[in-house]
């Protein structure tokens, strides 16, 4: 290492299938540790299984930590454009008699393991290839026979302290020779990531506790190319409610997926470092300004406090995180980022929010303490845009015939309004309770489905002046006229 007392980590995703929150969270971890100890970043892409790894992976993992704001970091490097640049290490090995030619054929041998599994027998390759005579080796080689490179496994036990789980240890007796090169050349992903933290001089190796059984596998590696060693700190499995392993099984786990709803990154980021991790008081929500509070998540950052118990991913927490952070929002700001959503959901042109700013703003006002993601506007703001949002079941409770009475009766008072603003509305129904002895409430929860479609929402009369009066009085219409001629 150049540098002993320069921090230097990554995160180092395969880029296969999508980038899962537990990446999130692992470059999250990460990159506040780097923050904390003013240190480096690394984003290296492990792209050396080239079937599997795909352009779109990696752009949403690019895109994704643009968004969180983790932008910051050296790389991205690519594993796939390195290639050649492991194969020497490879042939170090081979050289010190520490690596070995394998012929056999990959199927061949998952078939053995495969019957061996289904008698309830372990299987561990056998090292037949490592003995074989100089005669059959030649053999094999000017058959030109696909050779991989295995690891020749020394006998010992592996210790290492985990800076979360502490003393682990294997016996190295239970690991097999594994294949370190690929027959096509291609280290597998064990030796590139050695190779890689080595070269890349990363200091501690932070990364999900899945990876804890390569660990020993990867010190021995270390030992036999006599590299120095990082540290290891392995977090805690993120499981969904049911406490298995966090999967599609359990909804959304791609971090793009929570972007699109209309999560905000910096409620993300603060519910993300909550995943294993604690500040170690009750402080849960990291806000200051209206903003993640950064400074302070990252002062307090330490891996000493990350549990090894673990973390539940409860959306229902996250949805309240999100909340948190939106009704802090400025209001100008939360308006903008609404928007995209109000055109997805074709509830306004872009056009249309221009002309009605003034209105747009009033109504975001109304909701922005109401919505837990942004995306929740067509759900529970669609009334204030559309004739077609959809009526709770609730309204049957709303549809005898004295409450259709009463409400055709109050439309000619809602006509008899004037300047249909929230004051005057309310007066209006107030007065009207009273002449006709009814409770308001009697009159506000039918008048609050019937023009709205929801039982509860925003207060009703600032609703029904943004709403304004021929609709409102058209929603009403049309509901006693429906009944009407049932
Ligand atoms: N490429 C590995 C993964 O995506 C990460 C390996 C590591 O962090 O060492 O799981």
């Amino acid at each position: 290492m150049n540098n002993q007392n320069k921090i230097r980590v990554r995160m180092a995703p395969s880029p296969t299938g999508f980038f899962h929150v537990g990446s999130a969270r692992t470059a999250l971890f990460n990159w506040l540790f780097a923050k904390h100890h003013k240190g480096k970043f690394i984003l290296r892409v492990e792209d050396t299984d080239v079937e599997r790894s795909s352009e779109e992976m990696i752009k949403a993992v690019l895109e994704g930590m643009t968004w969180l704001g983790m932008d910051q970091y050296e790389g991205p490097y690519y594993q796939s454009k390195r290639m050649d640049f492991y194969r020497k290490y490879v042939d170090k090995l081979i050289e010190d008699g520490k690596a070995y030619y394998c012929y056999c054929n990959p199927q061949d041998l998952a078939e053995e393991r495969k019957a061996a599994y289904a008698n309830k027998q372990d299987w561990k390759y056998d090292r037949r290839c490592l003995s074989l005579n100089a005669a059959d080796k030649k053999k094999k080689e000017e058959s030109n026979a696909p050779r991989a490179v295995r690891f020749l496994i020394p006998e010992h036990r592996v210790t290492y302290k985990d800076i979360v789980y502490g003393e682990i240890s294997k016996d190295s007796k239970d690991i097999e020779d594994f294949v370190i090169q690929r027959a096509n050349g291609k280290p597998t992903y064990n030796l590139a990531c050695v190779i890689d933290d080595h070269e890349m001089e990363i200091t501690h190796v932070i990364r999900g506790a899945d990876h804890i059984a390569n660990t020993p596998k990867q010190i021995l590696l270390y030992e036999a190319l006599n590299l120095q060693k990082p540290e290891f700190a392995h977090l805690p499995l993120i499981l969904g409610q049911d406490k298995s392993k966090l999967s599609k099984r359990h909804g959304a786990v791609s971090l793009t997926w929570y972007q699109e709803q209309g999560f905000l990154p910096d409620a993300m980021i603060n519910y993300l470092a909550l995943l294993g991790w604690s500040p170690g008081d009750d402080q849960e929500v990291f806000i200051k300004n209206g903003k993640l509070d950064i400074e302070i998540l990252t002062e307090r950052f330490t891996l000493e406090r990350i549990s090894s118990s673990n973390a539940v991913f409860d959306t229902t927490k996250l949805e309240w995180m999100n909340q948190q952070y939106i009704m802090q929002l400025p209001r100008s700001h939360f308006k903008n980022l609404l928007k995209p959503f109000i055109t997805e959901y074709d509830l306004m042109t872009a056009q249309e929010m221009e002309n009605k700013t003034d209105w747009l703003q009033e109504v975001c006002d109304l909701m922005q303490p109401r919505l837990k993601v942004l995306s929740d506007i067509d759900k529970q703001g669609r009334f204030f845009f559309k004739e077609d949002f959809e009526y709770d079941k609730a309204i049957e409770k709303h549809l005898d015939e004295k409450t259709l009475a009463t409400m055709d009766k109050f439309l000619a008072e809602m006509q008899r309004i004037e300047s249909f603003e929230q004051k005057p509305i309310e007066l209006a129904l107030r007065g009207f309770a009273d002449d006709n002895s009814i409770k308001a409430r009697e009159l506000i929860h039918p008048l609050r489905v019937f023009t709205t479609g929801n039982t509860g929402g925003p207060p009703l009369f600032a609703t029904l002046e943004l709403i304004g009066k021929e609709r409102c009085i058209s929603r009403i219409e049309k509901i006693l006229k429906q009944k009407k001629e049932k």
